[in-house]
């Protein structure tokens, strides 16, 4: 027997996937990433196999896993030649998600022709992969360039890069096949960050939370995190979660929370907790 999971977006293709399997049983919890593999689930419900869909290994695990990664074929060259105006610089570093990683090839052939000098890194996955918690190979290249070109959908990637990265991010959105740059984006994820940590330096009780996921656990961080801050007179509480969700913070009298589990949580959720929610390079500020 063999457990299936696949991201939220392949819902509606997940019975199709199955008649092609056969036997395998569908896990209907939602999965972001290769960090949340079911490897409880599969061990109680007695399954040999996890088939993971939609994401690349970040993890060894006891049970094996069979990876189906779903390329996307898009074509950049359009958008490139329409709006490569938007992108000053010359010197370009490119990166992408899973799904969009076969573009970079295309797109560094097309800029290189309009004499732009491309750089993408190797990363620690796939060349120019990132992922919101591994924007090595984006770091890699940083000295190198002026600015990076993500191409892929969403915000939450490359706003990773735009905030651990001193140089501008433009994004290449292969929904609205359009260039934009994260700049305004990151001012105002900066703006409420800053207030989080402001409002969250008063705090007296802090909530540090983790997660069980298998990629997302790090109780050996919150531990210290603890204890530093009890050094400087704080009371600390380790809360621990499957996922985590603000209405489960609910009737606990904290002040803040510090969140050591994926970094999307205090980042593009911030606004959903009631209590300033840090991730823990932030939570180094509040004391
Ligand atoms: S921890 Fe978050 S950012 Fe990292 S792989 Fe998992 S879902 Fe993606």
């Amino acid at each position: 027997m063999k457990i299936l999971q696949v991201p939220d977006g392949l819902r509606r293709k997940v019975l199709e996937i199955v008649d092609e399997l056969g036997d395998v049983l569908i896990d209907c919890e939602s999965c972001f990433g290769a960090c949340d593999l079911a490897i409880q689930e599969a061990k109680i419900l007695g399954c040999e196999k996890i088939i993971h869909y939609g994401h690349s290994k970040i993890l060894e695990t006891d049970i094996p896993v069979e990876y189906v990664e779903l390329r996307e074929d898009y074509d950049p060259i359009p958008v490139l030649e329409r709006e490569l105006n938007k992108i000053k610089e010359k010197r370009i570093g490119l990166i992408s998600s899973l799904q969009f990683l076969d573009s970079l090839e295309k797109a560094k052939k097309f800029l290189e022709e309009k004499g732009k000098i491309v750089k993408i890194g190797k990363g620690k996955l796939y060349p120019g992969q990132i992922l919101g918690c591994d924007i090595s190979s984006a770091k890699e290249i940083e000295n190198e360039i002026e600015a990076f070109l993500y191409i892929g959908s969403g915000k939450f990637h490359p706003l990773g890069v735009a905030l651990k990265t001193e140089k501008p991010v433009y994004i290449l959105d292969v929904e609205k096949n359009e260039i934009s740059d994260l700049k305004g984006i990151k001012e105002k994820f900066l703006k409420q960050k800053y207030t989080a940590i402001g409002l969250a330096k008063n705090a007296k009780r802090i909530g540090i939370l983790v997660s069980i996921k298998s990629g997302q656990l790090n109780l050996e961080l919150a531990k210290k995190i603890k204890k530093r801050l009890e050094e400087k007179g704080k009371r600390v509480y380790i809360l621990i979660f499957n996922k985590i969700k603000p209405e489960k913070l609910e009737g606990l009298e904290l002040d803040c929370y510090i969140n050591t589990a994926c970094p999307r949580i205090a980042i593009e959720n911030r606004a959903e907790f009631k209590k300033p929610i840090l991730n823990p390079d932030e939570g180094e500020l509040i004391a």
